[in-house]
């Protein structure tokens, strides 16, 4: 039997995720009909000429080995699939399109999805199940991790950290700190579309806007 492999979640980020994941093994000469979704709602049996299977459905099927990348933006989905799927020892696949440049000393870690026009220049650390969308970056020294996500164009400077389950809209900036001074981004924290980013953004907190300020409903 032959490995399989799986693009967990056919809605948006999973749609997106899917034509990287077919290319890159056309690349190692693996056959189209080894990739799956996995998706526990959707109605349709195939999307997008992929068949969609239910993760019960996943597991049962002949297969050496299975992997998958886990394609659903909201990081505490990501963390608890990440958790079943290690327990039925299934396991993380790291997904990239072909044209991601990844300079010198970048420690990614598994179940990464990079999408297309991503840069992550040297001396990076990136925990489990990155999610870096279009165009995106990360710069030299930065500390990123389990469970971020970046939306299409965040841009992340040089020297700044980012806790687990961080979440950094589209277009949004954050400056560069200082070696051994490095801008923080807090565990879980968001950060809004298009905001300038230049303080640490605490835990669990939510900022808006140029200069970044934190959220407030009623504005
Ligand atoms: N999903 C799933 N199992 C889960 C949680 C989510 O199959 O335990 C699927 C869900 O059915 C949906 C997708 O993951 O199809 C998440 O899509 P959504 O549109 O919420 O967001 P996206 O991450 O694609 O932006």
């Amino acid at each position: 039997t032959q490995p399989l492999f799986a693009v967990y979640g056919a809605s948006g980020c999973g749609r997106g995720v899917m034509p990287l994941a077919r290319a890159q093994l056309a690349g190692q000469c693996i056959a189209g009909t080894r990739l799956v979704f996995i998706d526990d709602q959707s109605a349709e049996p195939v999307v997008n000429g992929q068949r969609v299977l239910r993760y019960a459905e996943f597991l049962q099927q002949e297969a050496s080995e299975r992997h998958v990348v886990l394609a659903i933006a909201n990081s505490k989905v990501r963390e608890q699939l990440a958790a079943r799927c290690k327990a039925d020892g299934v396991r993380a696949w790291t997904v990239s399109a072909s044209n991601v440049v990844r300079m010198d000393d970048v420690e990614l870690g598994e179940g990464a999805a990079l999408s297309p026009f991503v840069t992550l220049t040297s001396n990076i650390r990136i925990g489990r199940h990155f999610h870096a969308n279009l165009y995106s970056y990360v710069e030299h020294d930065c500390v990123i991790g389990d469970f971020v996500t970046f939306a299409p164009a965040a841009k992340c400077n040089g020297n700044v950290v980012i806790e687990d389950h961080a979440y950094i809209g589209s277009g949004a900036v954050i400056k560069q700190g200082r070696p051994g001074k490095p801008l923080v981004i807090g565990r879980g924290a968001v950060v809004g579309m298009g905001a300038v980013v230049t303080r640490d953004v605490p835990a669990g907190t939510t900022v808006v806007g140029n200069p970044a300020h934190l959220f407030s409903p009623k504005g």
